[in-house]
Formats: structure tokens, C-alpha cells, sequence
């Protein structure tokens, strides 16, 4: 468990380099860690004192899936609850964070794979704020999503990704926000709040970790070849791509520090990446 030190030892360094935000890489896990007090919502609550304070942050969610790229553009975009069976507690949170429509357009302006529309439909899911509002209570801080098209493969959000590196030397926040393992037909509804997994998880946990330390991210892109393991624990790729928004903004200089480094309920982690 990487504690407030850890996160110190990361960011240390981060001022001198004229304002080049991180990138993060967020295992969201449960919706019910966005009102928990457990190890994830503190860890996040840290994070979010100790890197350098954004201008606005830009998700990259599992939760948001599109035919073709589209970007958040309201001034004011609201809270989406969209998880079911959970307390009343949860439906009831509103994380007030105002959008950018100006940074909106610009983003989509820089991003050269495809044209990038313009959303007033969409706001914050749960893969953004029950991160966001343990980093950043205060809800002043703009948020935008960026979808993923779900038409497309896992090259194809990597290279996209390299397109919002200039967004970084502007204090925007770039985060993905999903789980590398994320299988929730396998959940251990016995072992909801365990830290357990399943050998395959356990298996792939350390596989993502070693090629994400190594900056081996050809193997990453081509997860597949990693075999039944890999099978198990990407059943469909919502969650992972938004590791790979991550990756493809990772300069050549740059390292990859892993936290909340867990298991849960036998087929998640939780595990995450800041980048710097
Ligand atoms: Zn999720």
C-alpha cells in the first residue's frame, strides 16, 4: 500500500518541470468507494493534495462508450448515477464541478485521429466523480469526459491518446479511469470486500504491472497475446482502454509509479498508475 510518502516521492520533482501535470490511471473499482472511507477513497483524497492543483481535469472513463469520439461541452455537467442496486446514499451524491466548453473545443480541436464532437448530453459518470470528489471536495475544479468509441481497437486509443499530450503543459489533468482486471462475471460474492484474487487475476495483475514498469507498451496494446489469463481478466475492454489514454501520453522520460496495488472480490484490481 503506497501511503501520503509515497505519492511525496513521486510528485517531489513535479514543480521544476515548468508545470507538466501527471497522468494518472485510475482503478475506480465499486461505485460505493466514491462515499466509503476505505484505503482507495483515502489514497485518492492524498493524491489530490499532493500533486500540483489542476486547471481542469480530463477522464477518460470505462463508463463512457460511444460510436465515435465525443467530449463533454456543458457548463454544467451533471452528476450520472449509473450503477443500479446500490444504498440511496450513493443516488443522492452530486458533485457540482463546473465544465469547460472552451477547453472542450479546443481538445477536440488537437485531436487529429477524428473529428471530435461536441456533447451536451453526457456529464460526470461514476468512473469520474467517485474518484473526483475524494481528490477534489471543494467540486471547483472543471472536469470534462472524453468517450471512448467503442468501434474502435486498443492501438487506436493509444495513438489517440498521444494527440492531448499538449493539454499537460497547461495544467490539465489527464486520467483513465477503469480496472486493468475486471471481470464481474467472476466476482466472489463471498469475498465482496476481500483483498483475494483469483490466479488468473493475481497472474495478470503482475503482468500489467512488469510491461507498464518496463514501458514494454506494445505488449500492453496486445493484451490478447497474453493469453487465458488475459482472457479472464479483459473479458471486454471497456475497463482497459482508458489504461492505454495513459500510456500513450507517457513520455519516453517518464516513469510509471504503481499504488493501490490490490485484489478484490477475486477477479478486480484495483491497481493504478501516476505518471511523471
Ligand atoms: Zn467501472
Amino acid at each position: 500500500m503506497k501511503t501520503l510518502s509515497d505519492f511525496k516521492g513521486f510528485t517531489a520533482n513535479l514543480k521544476k518541470q515548468d508545470q507538466m501535470m501527471p497522468v494518472l490511471f485510475i482503478g475506480h473499482g465499486s461505485p460505493m468507494n466514491g462515499i466509503q472511507h476505505n484505503e482507495f477513497s483515502e489514497s485518492w483524497s492524498k493524491l489530490g493534495q499532493e500533486i500540483p492543483v489542476p486547471k481542469a481535469i480530463l477522464v477518460i472513463s470505462a463508463h463512457w462508450l460511444s460510436k465515435g469520439t465525443k467530449i463533454t461541452a456543458m457548463n454544467f455537467p451533471e452528476t450520472i448515477h449509473d450503477f443500479g442496486g446500490f444504498p440511496k446514499e450513493l443516488y443522492e451524491v452530486q458533485y457540482p464541478a463546473p465544465g469547460n466548453p472552451k477547453l472542450a473545443r479546443e481538445t477536440a480541436s488537437i485531436i487529429q485521429s477524428t473529428k471530435v464532437e461536441l456533447d451536451h448530453d453526457w456529464g460526470l459518470d461514476h468512473g469520474a466523480w467517485t474518484v473526483i470528489r475524494n481528490m477534489y471536495p471543494e467540486a471547483n475544479i472543471p472536469v470534462l469526459q472524453l468517450s471512448i468509441d467503442y468501434t474502435k481497437g486498443a492501438a487506436y486509443h493509444y495513438e489517440l491518446a498521444k494527440d492531448l499530450s499538449s493539454l499537460r503543459r497547461k495544467g490539465v489533468l489527464i486520467m483513465g479511469s477503469g480496472n486493468m482486471v475486471h471481470n464481474l462475471r467472476m466476482i466472489a460474492f463471498d469475498k465482496i470486500d476481500e483483498n483475494f484474487g483469483f490466479d488468473w487475476a493475481v497472474e495478470m495483475n503482475e503482468t500489467f504491472k512488469e510491461n507498464i514498469i518496463n514501458h514494454n507498451h506494445d505488449a500492453l496494446i496486445h493484451y490478447e497475446k497474453f493469453g487465458l489469463a488475459a482472457k479472464l481478466a479483459v473479458p471486454t475492454p471497456d475497463h482497459y482502454y482508458p489504461l492505454l489514454y495513459s500510456l500513450g501520453l507517457q513520455a519516453e522520460n517518464e516513469e510509471g509509479h504503481i499504488f493501490n496495488d490490490k485484489l478484490m472480490a477475486g477477479s478486480l484490481t484495483m491497481t493504478s498508475l501516476l505518471i511523471n
